[in-house]
């Protein structure tokens, strides 16, 4: 099938970009990013925008910057832009980790970070990222600028806080401490699928006992999130499988797990109890 009609609108500048998406927003106008989410669904008629904002010619959103707090990520930088480490900072490793399990190489040099974020797939890496890390995220339209949290910024499967007005310019990373540990891991049934749950847990050690720890979720629920269970359960405990395996089942049991025609809810926590075990071991390794 081929997409219904659409005018394709190119703009240069950010201003430009943002009168055009308040003109015809209201006309089922929407954003195109890197396409790759939005095209395929376009071209199944799933969906049916009668204009296109095209950002891949905007100055100054192809831009990551790092201000020694935050690092911070423009609309235009793709998946591919993190298989090598982007900051020398346990973050930059983190984003290498994690972007080489999303989707297939071509992919990643046209998908963007942004545009997974305002995307908002249950199952997305980056929002899993943005999630456990508690990003902030920039949206900007003709009406001004608001920053969001990311726990106030997904709001369910594919759905943002973001207004039908508003671009996604930057997302916002913190830096970590130097002696972060972090590990990542999902589970999809082939490589370059969408994972079926996926877990990022980072933390320090303090006195050899974990501190200040993140335990995220994502493909299990309608979009990722920490879970201050599992974070409980390993604050102030030496790092070790019995621990691990209490983070797990914690995880397990928090989760109000999504059910689709191949996944029932006790599947899926068994994935997210494997997924927070192995992502703690990797951190541990
Ligand atoms: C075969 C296949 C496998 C994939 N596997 C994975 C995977 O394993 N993990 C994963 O995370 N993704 C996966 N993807 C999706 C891919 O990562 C997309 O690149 C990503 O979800 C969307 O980014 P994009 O830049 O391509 O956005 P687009 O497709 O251009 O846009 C997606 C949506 O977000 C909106 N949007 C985009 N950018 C902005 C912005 N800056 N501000 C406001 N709205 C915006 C668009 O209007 C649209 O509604 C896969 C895609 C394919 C085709």
């Amino acid at each position: 099938m081929k997409p219904a009609p659409f005018v394709h609108h190119v703009p240069k500048t950010l201003e430009e970009a943002l009168k055009i998406l308040a003109e015809v927003a209201p006309q089922d106008g929407r954003v195109l990013a890197g396409g790759q989410s939005l095209v395929p669904i376009m071209a199944f008629r799933l969906a049916k925008p009668a204009h296109l904002v095209d950002i891949n010619e905007v100055a100054g959103l192809d831009k990551m910057t790092n201000d020694g707090r935050m690092l911070t990520i423009g609309a235009r930088v793709r998946h591919a832009a993190f298989h090598k480490s982007v900051v020398d900072n346990p973050l930059g490793q983190l984003l290498s980790v994690v972007a080489r399990h999303i989707a297939h190489y071509p992919i990643r040099t046209r998908g963007t970070f942004c545009g997974s974020l305002a995307h908002a797939d249950p199952a997305s890496e980056w929002c899993l990222v943005a999630a456990t890390l508690d990003a902030m995220l920039v949206a900007k339209s003709t009406r001004g600028e608001r920053a969001i949290a990311a726990k106030n910024f997904f709001a369910g499967i594919m759905s943002t806080a973001l207004a039908e007005d508003e671009l996604l310019t930057e997302a916002r990373l913190p830096l970590l401490s130097k002696d972060t540990k972090f590990g990542f891991n999902e589970f999809s049934r082939r490589a370059g699928d969408f994972a079926m749950a996926a877990s990022l847990a980072t933390y320090r050690l303090q006195a050899g006992k974990i501190a200040e720890v993140r335990v995220g979720i994502g493909g299990a629920e309608p979009f990722p999130r920490r879970v201050v269970e599992a974070e409980a359960a390993l604050t102030g405990k030496i790092p070790g499988d019995t621990v691990f395996r209490t983070a797990a089942e914690a995880a397990a049991k928090a989760i109000d797990p999504l059910e689709d025609h191949q996944t029932n809810a006790d599947y899926r926590r068994d994935l997210v109890r494997a997924v927070v075990r192995r992502a703690l071991e990797q951190s541990a390794s």
